[in-house]
Protein backbone atom coordinates (compact mmCIF):
# COMPACT_ATOMS: atom_id res chain seq x y z
CA UNK A 1 0.00 0.00 0.00
CA UNK A 2 1.45 3.27 -0.92
CA UNK A 3 0.31 6.90 0.72
CA UNK A 4 0.83 9.67 -1.22
CA UNK A 5 2.63 12.65 1.13
CA UNK A 6 1.98 14.90 -1.92
CA UNK A 7 -0.59 17.02 0.63
CA UNK A 8 2.74 19.12 1.87
CA UNK A 9 3.13 21.04 4.72
CA UNK A 10 -0.42 22.80 4.99
CA UNK A 11 -2.14 19.88 7.03
CA UNK A 12 0.61 19.96 9.79
CA UNK A 13 1.73 24.17 9.78
CA UNK A 14 -1.52 25.26 11.83
CA UNK A 15 -4.16 27.40 10.90
CA UNK A 16 -4.62 29.26 7.79
CA UNK A 17 -6.81 31.47 6.85
CA UNK A 18 -7.19 35.61 7.03
CA UNK A 19 -7.61 35.27 11.25
CA UNK A 20 -4.23 33.03 11.29
CA UNK A 21 -0.73 34.19 12.49
CA UNK A 22 1.21 35.41 10.10
CA UNK A 23 2.86 32.33 8.44
CA UNK A 24 6.50 31.82 9.80
CA UNK A 25 9.28 31.62 7.43
CA UNK A 26 9.69 27.92 7.55
CA UNK A 27 5.89 27.11 6.76
CA UNK A 28 6.10 29.23 3.62
CA UNK A 29 9.53 27.58 2.59
CA UNK A 30 7.82 24.27 2.95
CA UNK A 31 4.85 25.83 1.07
CA UNK A 32 7.02 26.61 -1.56
CA UNK A 33 9.22 23.83 -1.76
CA UNK A 34 9.60 22.56 -5.46
CA UNK A 35 7.48 20.11 -6.98
CA UNK A 36 7.59 20.54 -10.64
CA UNK A 37 10.98 18.17 -12.19
CA UNK A 38 10.60 20.74 -15.02
CA UNK A 39 11.41 23.63 -12.72
CA UNK A 40 13.77 22.06 -10.63
CA UNK A 41 15.64 21.38 -13.79
CA UNK A 42 15.38 24.94 -14.82
CA UNK A 43 16.92 26.32 -12.06
CA UNK A 44 19.51 23.99 -12.43
CA UNK A 45 19.91 24.89 -15.92
CA UNK A 46 19.44 21.56 -17.18
CA UNK A 47 17.59 19.87 -19.96
CA UNK A 48 16.21 16.46 -19.40
CA UNK A 49 18.00 15.65 -22.18
CA UNK A 50 21.16 15.87 -20.78
CA UNK A 51 19.07 13.76 -18.03
CA UNK A 52 18.16 10.19 -19.45
CA UNK A 53 15.75 8.01 -17.72
CA UNK A 54 13.71 10.55 -15.42
CA UNK A 55 10.27 9.97 -14.46
CA UNK A 56 8.00 12.21 -12.16
CA UNK A 57 4.90 9.68 -12.27
CA UNK A 58 5.88 8.22 -9.00
CA UNK A 59 2.82 8.00 -5.87
CA UNK A 60 5.86 9.67 -3.59
CA UNK A 61 6.44 12.66 -5.68
CA UNK A 62 9.03 14.84 -5.80
CA UNK A 63 9.97 17.10 -2.86
CA UNK A 64 12.44 19.97 -2.96
CA UNK A 65 12.76 22.89 -0.86
CA UNK A 66 14.30 25.81 -2.39
CA UNK A 67 17.31 26.24 0.12
CA UNK A 68 18.53 22.89 -0.75
CA UNK A 69 18.50 23.39 -4.46
CA UNK A 70 20.92 26.44 -3.67
CA UNK A 71 23.36 24.46 -2.69
CA UNK A 72 23.08 22.09 -6.00
CA UNK A 73 25.48 23.02 -8.67
CA UNK A 74 24.29 24.23 -11.89
CA UNK A 75 25.19 22.46 -14.72
CA UNK A 76 25.90 19.65 -13.00
CA UNK A 77 23.56 16.67 -13.71
CA UNK A 78 25.30 14.42 -11.55
CA UNK A 79 25.23 16.73 -8.70
CA UNK A 80 25.23 14.15 -5.42
CA UNK A 81 22.05 16.37 -3.63
CA UNK A 82 20.42 16.58 -6.98
CA UNK A 83 20.66 12.52 -7.27
CA UNK A 84 18.83 12.26 -3.46
CA UNK A 85 15.73 13.71 -4.63
CA UNK A 86 15.52 13.23 -8.22
CA UNK A 87 12.82 10.67 -9.49
CA UNK A 88 13.90 7.99 -11.88
CA UNK A 89 12.42 5.34 -14.09
CA UNK A 90 14.47 2.64 -12.61
CA UNK A 91 12.17 3.43 -9.38
CA UNK A 92 9.55 1.36 -11.09
CA UNK A 93 11.87 -1.71 -11.95
CA UNK A 94 10.92 -5.02 -9.72
CA UNK A 95 14.69 -6.07 -8.05
CA UNK A 96 15.14 -9.23 -6.22
CA UNK A 97 15.70 -8.62 -3.04
CA UNK A 98 14.04 -5.55 -2.83
CA UNK A 99 10.09 -5.20 -1.04
CA UNK A 100 7.81 -2.93 0.65
CA UNK A 101 8.87 -3.54 4.01
CA UNK A 102 12.62 -4.64 4.09
CA UNK A 103 13.64 -3.66 7.58
CA UNK A 104 10.53 -4.76 9.20
CA UNK A 105 8.44 -2.02 10.65
CA UNK A 106 5.48 -4.01 9.87
CA UNK A 107 5.70 -6.67 12.96
CA UNK A 108 7.16 -4.26 15.21
CA UNK A 109 4.50 -2.27 15.07
CA UNK A 110 2.58 -2.08 18.84
CA UNK A 111 0.14 0.33 18.59
CA UNK A 112 -0.55 2.90 15.83
CA UNK A 113 2.53 4.63 15.71
CA UNK A 114 4.71 2.87 17.35
CA UNK A 115 7.46 0.55 16.30
CA UNK A 116 8.89 -1.44 19.00
CA UNK A 117 11.64 -3.32 17.53
CA UNK A 118 14.40 -3.08 20.30
CA UNK A 119 14.02 -3.68 23.82
CA UNK A 120 14.85 -0.51 25.28
CA UNK A 121 13.77 1.97 22.62
CA UNK A 122 10.61 2.73 21.31
CA UNK A 123 10.01 4.94 17.88
CA UNK A 124 6.94 7.43 16.91
CA UNK A 125 5.63 7.38 13.91
CA UNK A 126 5.30 11.15 14.58
CA UNK A 127 3.74 12.13 10.98
CA UNK A 128 4.09 11.22 7.08
CA UNK A 129 5.36 14.69 5.95
CA UNK A 130 8.61 15.42 5.12
CA UNK A 131 11.19 18.51 3.92
CA UNK A 132 11.97 16.95 0.81
CA UNK A 133 11.32 13.37 -0.44
CA UNK A 134 14.59 10.97 -0.62
CA UNK A 135 14.25 8.72 -3.21
CA UNK A 136 16.00 5.69 -1.54
CA UNK A 137 13.87 7.09 1.51
CA UNK A 138 13.17 3.22 3.38
CA UNK A 139 9.96 4.41 4.56
CA UNK A 140 8.18 5.39 0.78
CA UNK A 141 6.08 2.64 0.89
CA UNK A 142 5.06 3.07 4.96
CA UNK A 143 1.48 3.13 5.71
CA UNK A 144 1.64 6.17 7.41
CA UNK A 145 -2.08 6.82 7.42
CA UNK A 146 -2.68 4.41 10.11
CA UNK A 147 -0.47 6.38 12.47
CA UNK A 148 -2.50 8.77 14.89
CA UNK A 149 -2.76 12.34 13.78
CA UNK A 150 -3.64 14.19 16.54
CA UNK A 151 -2.33 14.91 20.00
CA UNK A 152 -5.64 13.04 21.14
CA UNK A 153 -5.42 10.06 19.13
CA UNK A 154 -1.95 9.27 20.70
CA UNK A 155 -3.07 8.47 24.43
CA UNK A 156 -4.16 4.99 23.32
CA UNK A 157 -0.51 4.68 21.66
CA UNK A 158 1.13 6.15 25.06
CA UNK A 159 -0.60 3.99 27.28
CA UNK A 160 2.02 0.87 25.57
CA UNK A 161 4.71 3.26 27.14
CA UNK A 162 3.35 3.34 30.18
CA UNK A 163 3.32 -0.13 30.49
CA UNK A 164 6.67 -1.20 29.14
CA UNK A 165 9.00 0.23 31.99
CA UNK A 166 12.00 -1.63 30.05
CA UNK A 167 11.55 1.33 27.44
CA UNK A 168 13.86 4.17 28.37
CA UNK A 169 14.02 6.29 25.43
CA UNK A 170 11.45 7.26 23.02
CA UNK A 171 12.57 8.45 19.31
CA UNK A 172 10.02 10.41 17.61
CA UNK A 173 10.74 10.07 13.99
CA UNK A 174 8.15 9.68 10.75
CA UNK A 175 8.19 11.32 8.17
CA UNK A 176 9.96 13.77 9.56
CA UNK A 177 8.84 14.66 12.99
CA UNK A 178 9.81 18.38 12.82
CA UNK A 179 7.21 18.91 9.86
CA UNK A 180 4.77 19.24 12.66
CA UNK A 181 4.08 22.90 14.54
CA UNK A 182 5.93 23.61 17.66
CA UNK A 183 2.35 23.07 19.80
CA UNK A 184 2.51 19.72 18.50
CA UNK A 185 5.82 18.38 18.27
CA UNK A 186 6.48 19.65 22.16
CA UNK A 187 3.04 18.06 23.18
CA UNK A 188 4.30 14.79 22.08
CA UNK A 189 7.30 15.20 22.93
CA UNK A 190 6.61 16.42 26.49
CA UNK A 191 3.95 13.77 26.98
CA UNK A 192 6.51 11.54 26.36
CA UNK A 193 9.57 12.67 28.76
CA UNK A 194 7.33 13.02 31.36
CA UNK A 195 7.19 8.93 31.68
CA UNK A 196 9.60 8.54 34.73
CA UNK A 197 11.24 5.18 33.32
CA UNK A 198 11.95 7.73 29.83
CA UNK A 199 15.42 8.91 30.68
CA UNK A 200 16.32 10.48 27.54
CA UNK A 201 14.10 11.35 24.22
CA UNK A 202 15.61 11.76 20.73
CA UNK A 203 14.42 13.19 17.39
CA UNK A 204 15.33 12.11 14.08
CA UNK A 205 15.30 15.10 11.45
CA UNK A 206 16.60 16.25 7.81
CA UNK A 207 15.00 19.83 8.84
CA UNK A 208 18.20 21.34 9.76
CA UNK A 209 19.81 20.79 6.62
CA UNK A 210 16.83 21.27 4.03
CA UNK A 211 14.80 24.45 5.57
CA UNK A 212 17.36 25.29 8.89
CA UNK A 213 14.84 27.94 9.83
CA UNK A 214 12.65 25.22 11.09
CA UNK A 215 14.73 25.92 14.13
CA UNK A 216 13.10 29.07 15.10
CA UNK A 217 13.83 30.72 18.56
CA UNK A 218 9.78 28.82 20.15
CA UNK A 219 11.87 25.69 18.81
CA UNK A 220 15.04 26.38 20.69
CA UNK A 221 13.23 27.41 24.36
CA UNK A 222 10.81 24.52 24.35
CA UNK A 223 14.18 22.30 23.85
CA UNK A 224 15.91 24.04 26.42
CA UNK A 225 12.97 23.39 28.91
CA UNK A 226 13.07 19.78 28.19
CA UNK A 227 17.18 19.32 28.49
CA UNK A 228 17.48 22.07 31.02
CA UNK A 229 14.02 21.67 32.92
CA UNK A 230 13.01 20.51 36.56
CA UNK A 231 13.37 16.81 35.33
CA UNK A 232 16.73 16.97 33.10
CA UNK A 233 15.90 14.78 30.26
CA UNK A 234 18.73 14.48 27.04
CA UNK A 235 17.36 15.22 23.75
CA UNK A 236 19.25 13.73 21.58
CA UNK A 237 19.11 14.82 17.86
CA UNK A 238 20.06 12.83 15.11
CA UNK A 239 20.43 14.67 11.38
CA UNK A 240 20.47 13.44 8.02
CA UNK A 241 23.07 14.65 6.08
CA UNK A 242 24.98 12.40 3.19
CA UNK A 243 26.89 14.83 2.00
CA UNK A 244 29.57 17.61 2.88
CA UNK A 245 28.20 20.01 0.53
CA UNK A 246 24.98 19.83 2.22
CA UNK A 247 27.34 21.62 4.98
CA UNK A 248 26.70 25.19 4.82
CA UNK A 249 26.60 27.83 6.92
CA UNK A 250 23.19 28.48 8.19
CA UNK A 251 23.32 24.46 8.85
CA UNK A 252 26.37 24.94 11.21
CA UNK A 253 24.23 28.00 12.84
CA UNK A 254 21.52 26.23 13.21
CA UNK A 255 24.00 23.46 15.02
CA UNK A 256 25.49 25.85 17.19
CA UNK A 257 21.57 26.93 18.30
CA UNK A 258 20.44 23.84 19.15
CA UNK A 259 23.84 22.79 21.08
CA UNK A 260 23.38 25.67 23.27
CA UNK A 261 19.90 24.78 23.87
CA UNK A 262 20.60 21.57 25.35
CA UNK A 263 20.71 18.87 22.52
CA UNK A 264 23.30 16.84 21.45
CA UNK A 265 23.89 16.32 18.08
CA UNK A 266 24.49 12.78 15.80
CA UNK A 267 24.10 12.18 12.25
CA UNK A 268 23.09 9.22 10.07
CA UNK A 269 24.16 9.25 6.75
CA UNK A 270 22.91 6.37 3.69
CA UNK A 271 25.86 5.03 1.82
CA UNK A 272 24.79 5.83 -1.46
CA UNK A 273 25.90 5.16 -5.39
CA UNK A 274 26.38 8.42 -7.12
CA UNK A 275 26.21 10.28 -4.22
CA UNK A 276 28.70 9.78 -1.49
CA UNK A 277 30.16 6.44 -2.48
CA UNK A 278 34.05 7.76 -2.30
CA UNK A 279 36.14 7.61 0.64
CA UNK A 280 36.72 11.44 -0.26
CA UNK A 281 33.45 12.14 -0.41
CA UNK A 282 32.74 10.00 3.20
CA UNK A 283 35.79 12.09 4.61
CA UNK A 284 34.95 15.78 3.87
CA UNK A 285 31.50 14.55 5.07
CA UNK A 286 32.73 13.39 8.66
CA UNK A 287 34.80 16.17 8.69
CA UNK A 288 32.35 18.87 8.06
CA UNK A 289 29.98 17.55 10.70
CA UNK A 290 32.83 17.05 13.75
CA UNK A 291 33.75 20.65 12.63
CA UNK A 292 30.08 21.72 12.86
CA UNK A 293 29.77 19.72 16.14
CA UNK A 294 28.01 16.80 14.68
CA UNK A 295 29.40 13.15 15.72
CA UNK A 296 28.94 11.21 13.14
CA UNK A 297 27.35 8.03 14.33
CA UNK A 298 25.34 5.44 11.53
CA UNK A 299 26.85 4.93 8.08
CA UNK A 300 23.63 2.72 6.80
CA UNK A 301 23.87 0.58 4.02
CA UNK A 302 21.28 0.92 2.04
CA UNK A 303 17.74 -0.80 2.93
CA UNK A 304 16.42 -3.02 0.00
CA UNK A 305 13.51 -0.93 -0.22
CA UNK A 306 11.79 -1.51 -3.85
CA UNK A 307 12.17 1.46 -6.16
CA UNK A 308 15.77 2.05 -4.49
CA UNK A 309 17.92 -0.57 -5.86
CA UNK A 310 19.97 2.15 -8.12
CA UNK A 311 21.01 3.41 -5.21
CA UNK A 312 22.75 0.20 -3.79
CA UNK A 313 26.82 0.26 -3.42
CA UNK A 314 28.15 -3.13 -2.50
CA UNK A 315 29.15 -3.75 1.60
CA UNK A 316 32.64 -4.39 0.49
CA UNK A 317 33.15 -0.53 -0.87
CA UNK A 318 31.64 0.77 2.59
CA UNK A 319 33.84 -1.54 4.39
CA UNK A 320 36.84 -0.34 2.30
CA UNK A 321 36.01 3.20 2.75
CA UNK A 322 35.39 3.22 6.68
CA UNK A 323 38.26 0.81 7.33
CA UNK A 324 40.16 4.13 5.72
CA UNK A 325 38.24 6.83 7.41
CA UNK A 326 39.21 5.19 10.79
CA UNK A 327 43.15 5.88 10.51
CA UNK A 328 42.42 9.28 9.06
CA UNK A 329 39.65 10.87 11.94
CA UNK A 330 39.73 11.06 15.23
CA UNK A 331 37.63 7.92 16.61
CA UNK A 332 34.37 9.69 17.28
CA UNK A 333 34.35 11.13 13.92
CA UNK A 334 33.90 7.71 11.98
CA UNK A 335 30.59 5.85 12.00
CA UNK A 336 29.91 2.48 12.58
CA UNK A 337 28.84 0.87 9.09
CA UNK A 338 25.93 -0.87 9.91
CA UNK A 339 23.00 -2.44 8.05
CA UNK A 340 19.59 -3.77 9.35
CA UNK A 341 18.07 -7.24 9.31
CA UNK A 342 14.80 -7.85 10.03
CA UNK A 343 14.05 -9.35 13.51
CA UNK A 344 17.90 -8.87 14.87
CA UNK A 345 17.52 -7.05 18.17
CA UNK A 346 19.92 -4.29 16.89
CA UNK A 347 21.48 -2.72 13.91
CA UNK A 348 23.87 -4.86 12.67
CA UNK A 349 27.31 -3.29 12.88
CA UNK A 350 29.34 -4.45 9.92
CA UNK A 351 32.41 -2.14 10.58
C1 LIG B 1 17.09 2.25 14.10
C2 LIG B 1 15.93 2.13 15.00
C3 LIG B 1 16.02 2.53 16.36
C4 LIG B 1 17.25 3.15 16.93
O1 LIG B 1 18.34 2.29 16.98
P1 LIG B 1 19.70 2.79 17.61
O2 LIG B 1 20.67 1.73 17.27
O3 LIG B 1 19.48 2.96 19.07
O4 LIG B 1 20.03 4.11 16.99
C5 LIG B 1 14.93 2.32 17.16
N1 LIG B 1 13.78 1.79 16.68
C6 LIG B 1 13.66 1.41 15.41
C7 LIG B 1 12.37 0.82 14.95
C8 LIG B 1 14.72 1.59 14.52
O5 LIG B 1 14.57 1.24 13.23
S1 LIG C 1 13.59 12.85 5.33
FE1 LIG C 1 13.79 10.74 6.07
S2 LIG C 1 11.69 9.91 6.14
FE2 LIG C 1 11.67 11.77 4.86
S3 LIG C 1 11.95 11.07 2.74
FE3 LIG C 1 14.00 11.57 3.55
S4 LIG C 1 14.78 9.62 4.38
FE4 LIG C 1 12.55 9.38 4.13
Amino acid sequence: MEFDRSPGPAADAGPAGPAAQPVATWQTSLRQAVRSLDELLGMLGLSREELPGLDATSSFPLLVPREYVQRMEVGNPRDPLLAQVLPRAEENLQVDGFGLDAVGDGPSARLPGILHKYQSRALLIATGLCAVHCRYCFRRHYPYEDSPASLAQWDESLRYLEKNPQIDEVILSGGDPLSLGNAKLFGLLGRVASLSHVSRVRIHTRFPVMIPSRIDSDFLERLEAIAFGPEGKPVWIVLHVNHAREIDGPLVEVCQRLRRSGAILLNQAVLLRGVNDTFESQRDLCKGLADAGVVPYYLHQLDRVAGTAHFECDEQLGESIVARLRTELSGYATPRFVREIAGEASKTVIL
